[in-house]
């Protein structure tokens, strides 16, 4: 799960890292209050999407008089900003965040990510922060330096001290920038976070570092614990087939081919997809129903897949285990009919009751296309594509 900017700055400040003072705003007016509430001189006016890269999509921009945070929170506002992470659609703003303009001496990179392959959480730093991060990590990765930690010990001064000197952070901040790596590692190890940004830290004339930028995604399994967390998710911000899909507990995670795949078990999903591209075809999503699906999870699953304007066949792959092939049948068969399908629909099953479940789907009087077997339904749903 995905947060705000200003959410993620919240669960930082509570750990004590430093940031900007700011206030999220939902309209203009409020926009004017909140900068006149934060004094100064300088605001910065930012666009919350989750997504990152808005500065150069026009996202972020400076203030310099009260007039001028009108001016700009109206042109961000339900602006529809494009970034190199939002895709060509862009994302629509919602929510403005209004922050004290801060002097920039630096820009640095600070990010943490689970390293499965080492089981540790790493910290990565660099001098190079700033908007151009990605350009740096393509084309320059000896420019990130990554520190992993011990789950048991924390980021130790040491290693915070080493990487800081490797940035290039001047000695005199030391002492607060270490503290603040801990407090950041702390904020990430806590909340079951899976990947913590600040891009940019950033050095200020009075050599402390402050995170002008925060990104925080959580690990949606450990969400349970975490209510005040999952209580952030904001629904405007998510694709809402997936937003419909979790709501009656489906996987589903759309794709840019045409052929819909309808799948119990996530490593069954992933050879669906994969038998499909084997014949030429592509996948137009992920979806796995899970083990207990019923009659009324199909139909959904098959409004989710009707969504999508591209689709021109589905394929339903079931194996029955726990699942009986006769249960799969008939709610393949009352989710045709509910939908009314309109594009072609191959259907192979296999194993509890497949010669009752078959039957259900023959006797159903609907254009079904049964298969035999992985390659044969896989086949057949391209060439039914591309018809
Ligand atoms: P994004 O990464 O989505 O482009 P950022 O929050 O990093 O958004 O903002 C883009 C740039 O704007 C930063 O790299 C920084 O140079 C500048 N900036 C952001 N917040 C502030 C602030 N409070 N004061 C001054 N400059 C800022
Ligand atoms: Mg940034």
């Amino acid at each position: 799960m995905k947060i705000h900017e200003y959410q993620a700055k919240e669960i930082l400040q509570k750990y004590g890292v430093l940031t900007p003072k700011g206030i999220a705003c939902f309209t203009v007016d409020d926009a004017v209050s909140a900068a006149k509430q934060l004094g100064g001189k300088i605001w910065v006016v930012k666009a919350q999407i989750y997504a990152g890269g808005r500065g150069k999509g026009g996202g972020v921009k400076i203030a310099r008089s009260l007039d001028e945070v009108r001016l700009r929170a109206n042109e961000i506002l339900n602006m529809r900003l494009i970034t190199h992470q939002t895709g060509p659609e862009g994302q629509i703003v919602h929510r403005l965040f209004i922050e004290q303009g801060v002097q920039i001496v630096k820009e640095y990179y600070v990010g943490l990510v689970v390293d499965r392959s080492r089981q540790r959480v790493c910290l990565m730093a660099s001098s190079a922060g700033g908007m151009d991060i990605e350009k740096v990590a393509a084309e320059t990765p000896e420019k990130i330096h990554k520190v992993f930690i011990d789950p048991i010990a924390g980021l130790s001064q040491q290693q915070a001290e080493d990487i800081l000197q490797k940035i290039d952070i001047p000695a005199p901040a030391w002492p607060q920038a270490t503290a603040l790596l801990q407090d950041l590692y702390r904020a990430f190890d806590d909340t079951d976070a899976s990947l913590l940004e600040i891009n940019p830290l950033t050095l200020t004339t009075d050599q402390r570092v402050i995170a002008l930028d925060a990104k925080m995604n959580f690990d949606d399994n450990a969400l349970f614990r975490h209510s005040e967390i999952a209580a952030l998710r904001d629904l405007d911000e998510e694709d809402p087939v997936e937003v419909e899909a979790s709501k009656h507990e489906l996987s589903y995670i759309p794709l840019d081919g045409n052929i819909g795949c309808l799948v119990n078990g996530a490593g069954l999903a992933m050879a669906t997809m994969d038998i499909i591209k084997l014949y030429g075809g592509n996948p137009a999503n992920f979806l796995d129903v899970g083990g207990g699906a019923t009659a009324e999870k199909v139909t959904e699953a098959f409004k989710l897949m009707l969504c999508n304007p591209k689709l021109q066949a589905i394929l339903v792959n079931i194996f029955g285990g726990i699942m009986k092939c006769d249960v799969i049948a008939q709610g393949v068969v009352v989710a045709a009919r509910d939908v009314q399908l309109t594009v072609p629909l191959v259907v192979r099953l296999e194993g509890t009751n497949v010669d009752l479940g078959k039957r259900i789907l023959a006797e159903s009087g609907l254009p079904i296309i049964s298969a035999d077997n992985m390659a044969d339904a896989a086949q057949k749903a391209v060439i039914a594509a591309n018809a």
